[in-house]
């Protein structure tokens, strides 16, 4: 398993700084020559990347080639109209560019980075912060790095990687439903991140991507990963979610889900909150079972009775058996339920492969 942490490169003095404008200003300008060409069917031979006329090095000309195939590439999955592929987010530098080194002083680690200048790579300091200590510490740095320039300065992204532990054998299953008036219910009836919906308003008041604006999502993701913290995971062996991938695909059937999610922040609120879960569960060795959304907050958890009026805002009132319960627990019941229906079926599945 892996992870990417981001660390401030603020602490470089502005000789260093300048160095490093520089180089992004011309990597950048060279990478997006090289998409332009490939966006012009042109090949990228060694001739043609000896031709470009730039301060950069061979073998950074090699590594920005190599990043412009990537863009080009996911630019093909994913065309837009009128767009060109073009470079927006970080340099992706490998070893021979970028070199972490523990710090001897007051600073805890160095950024020794290859500039403009050949021979004369500049010593760039940061420091760790609690969090990013542990991973420092009992995980593997991958070579490498990636630099980013945003509004407020310089940053680098360092990933670490460590054996995913194996699934676990034993423990319990249960059925998570995700929403916005509270992150996460379980099958259980517990419930998990009930403050989340002034912090939705809040965002949608703020302009978007003004400081407050920026301020309010910061606060929504520490929200999340508290929330995502407390769900306890050492008596589970499977978790089983919604996938709300499938939820475009089904909104005629899902119009619950649709209206929740209608909002693009809701949606990425969604994506955060699942890949957060995802992770923790990954390094319990808790398995995540995704499965297609399917009239989960319509259903009766106790007869299976489906009607649209079943659900009444916060509460689930079935019409066939009276049955009557908070709404995202009777959601998250039927999840569960899905959840098993599915295992069940691969193992039977399996079990049927053998008698073969
Ligand atoms: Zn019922």
């Amino acid at each position: 398993m892996k992870r990417s942490l981001k660390f401030s490169l603020n602490k470089g003095n502005a000789d260093k700084i300048l160095a490093l404008e520089k180089l992004y200003a011309e990597y950048i300008r060279t990478v997006n020559i090289f998409t332009t060409s490939l966006f012009n069917k042109q090949e990228l031979s060694e001739t043609y990347l000896k031709s470009l006329r730039s301060p950069l090095s061979c073998r950074y000309r090699q590594c920005a080639k190599r990043q412009a195939f990537k863009i080009f590439k996911s630019w093909c999955r994913n065309k837009k109209k009128g767009e060109k592929p073009v470079l927006r987010g970080s340099m992706i530098l490998d070893y021979r560019f970028i070199e972490i080194q523990k710090s001897e002083n007051s600073f805890d680690y160095w950024a020794k980075i290859a500039t403009l200048n050949k021979g004369k790579p500049i010593l760039i300091p940061f420091k760790s912060y609690d969090y990013a200590n542990k991973y420092f510490n009992n995980w593997k740095l991958v070579n490498g790095g990636r630099l980013q320039k945003r509004d407020n300065g310089w940053f680098l992204l360092l990933t670490f990687e460590k054996e995913t532990p194996k699934t676990k054998e034993s423990g319990k299953v249960i059925g998570v439903d995700t929403g916005i008036k509270k992150l996460m219910v379980d099958s259980n009836g517990n419930q998990y991140g009930k403050e989340i919906e002034p912090l939705m308003n809040k965002i949608q008041r703020k302009q978007q991507g003004s400081k407050a604006f920026k301020r309010a999502l910061k606060e929504r993701d520490e929200y999340i990963n508290k929330t995502v913290k407390e769900f306890p995971l050492n008596d589970k062996k499977v978790i089983v979610l919604e996938n709300i991938k499938d939820i475009k695909k089904n909104t005629k059937k899902e119009k619950r889900l649709n209206k929740q999610f209608r909002s693009k922040f809701q949606r990425w609120t969604y994506s955060k909150l699942i890949s957060r879960i995802q992770q923790l569960s990954e390094v319990d060795g808790v398995h995540c079972q995704m499965i297609a959304p399917a009239w989960t907050s319509q259903t009766c958890s106790r007869c299976g009775f489906v009607h649209k009026l079943n659900r009444n805002g916060e509460i689930f009132k079935c019409r066939n058996c009276d049955c009557t319960l908070d709404a995202d627990w009777n959601a998250s019941l039927n999840i569960l339920n899905l959840g098993l229906t599915q295992q069940s079926m691969v193992a039977g599945n399996m079990k049927g492969n053998i008698c073969l």
